[in-house]
């Protein structure tokens, strides 16, 4: 028997509260009960944007659903958007909108620099007919985090312009103020930091959002927003749900509003420190600009002479401990831990000390220890 620990950005652990919840005999979906539940999702997902004015909807899906959603309830066909890359999924919603026949220009920055909203301004100054700005708040696969807040501020100006985010693992890991921001859809997944399993999407859905909305005539059925908001109204939703994986939502709201959102982020924070702290310890480069580094995910250089795979791999299979590789160019150069949703202390010591047997087994050179000690001091500080 080897004990397991899965520390990647998504899907991550499920505590045992969601997974005893959502093993519960089935119930049909079209009763008092289950619109309690519908309603208790509702209620505890706009405390966790931090939106009174926004709707938030959930369907059945993993996160790109939500990102579809944001895209085909906005737009008519040959619609401006500008979508900002720094890393995979910022090129998805590239992918998605060109998928749909929008124009899409896209700012790109690379992987290791952060969405400027000075060239937002510029865009927009520039070209009125720009209709949407993407942008995705934490990127799981550079871990940065770029500045939603300044970007949505800008956007506010622009009535026409929606400003639209993906924040499926910035949702419960770092602030994300979908009111105060002006934030006018934003996507979330089940599986990052409202650990569930994979399979919910969640979308909010702004005033301004909803004008779009009464516009758009890109086609759309199952993600109608008009659909589940009609529903909503009523605490049903117009599709059967994933009905356990909703409880089991509703468990994990509960113990998210219980901890506190504020203390939630400030774990994130404290376990995501712990980790740079013990990585560049041991003499590791962090991959992130110092600038805008998220709580969700902390990705790592790889050092040179090692291979990347093999650390993965030994990490996994020798010491139970499951981090994610790079992704596209940076397979096999860089390795990412993940601390997003179900995570404390010593889920980010265990990982370290799995992290120094393995570079002891790969014959990289460091002082054995300095990792989890270097850790320990950010967690012990007050
Ligand atoms: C996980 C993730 C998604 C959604 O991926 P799915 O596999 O469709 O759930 C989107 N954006 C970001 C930033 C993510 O981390």
């Amino acid at each position: 028997m080897q004990k397991k620990y899965l520390m990647t950005p998504g899907p991550t652990p499920v505590p045992p509260e969601v997974l005893s919840t959502q093993g519960e005999p089935m119930v049909h979906h079209r009763t008092p009960d289950f619109e309690a539940v519908v309603r208790k999702c509702e209620d505890g997902l706009k405390q966790i944007f931090q939106t009174e004015l926004s709707d938030v909807l959930i369907f059945a899906s993993s996160g790109t659903g939500a990102m579809e959603a944001s895209i085909v309830n906005s737009f008519c066909p040959g619609d401006k958007v500008l979508v900002t890359y720094n890393g995979k999924f910022g090129q998805r919603m590239q992918q998605i909108s060109e998928a749909y026949g929008l124009q899409v220009e896209v700012l790109e920055y690379g992987w290791q620099v952060c969405v400027n909203p000075a060239d937002i301004k510029k865009k927009l100054e520039q070209d009125p007919s720009i209709r949407g700005v993407v942008v995705t708040q934490s990127e799981t696969s550079s871990g940065i985090l770029n500045d939603v807040e300044a970007i949505g501020k800008i956007v506010k100006d622009y009535p026409d312009c929606l400003m639209i985010v993906d924040s499926i693992t910035g949702i419960g890991a770092v602030d994300c103020k979908v009111d105060d921001w002006n934030l006018d859809i934003v996507s979330c997944g089940s599986q990052k930091g409202l650990m569930c399993p994979p399979g919910l999407a969640v979308v909010s859905v702004s005033p301004k959002a909803w004008q779009a909305y009464e516009r758009s005539t890109l086609p759309k059925f199952y993600f109608d927003f008009g659909k589940y908001k009609k529903s909503l109204d009523k605490n049903t939703t117009p599709f059967t749900p994933a009905v356990s994986l909703m409880k089991g939502l509703g468990a994990a709201i509960d113990l998210i509003l219980d901890e506190g959102l504020d203390n939630v982020i400030a774990r994130h924070q404290r376990l995501a420190e712990a980790t740079r702290q013990g990585v560049e310890a041991l003499g590791l480069k962090l991959f992130a600009p110092k600038e805008g580094r998220g709580n969700a995910v902390t990705p790592v250089w790889v050092p040179e002479g090692i291979d990347g795979k093999k650390l993965v791999s030994i990490m996994k299979n020798k010491h139970g401990v499951t981090i994610a590789g790079g992704q596209e160019q940076y397979l096999g150069r860089i390795f990412r831990i993940g601390h997003l949703g179900y995570f404390g202390d010593f889920d980010i010591i265990t990982t370290l000390a799995a992290l120094e047997m393995t570079l002891q087994e790969l014959e990289y050179d460091f002082e054995p220890g300095s990792g989890i000690k270097a850790a320990e001091a950010v967690l012990m500080a007050e």
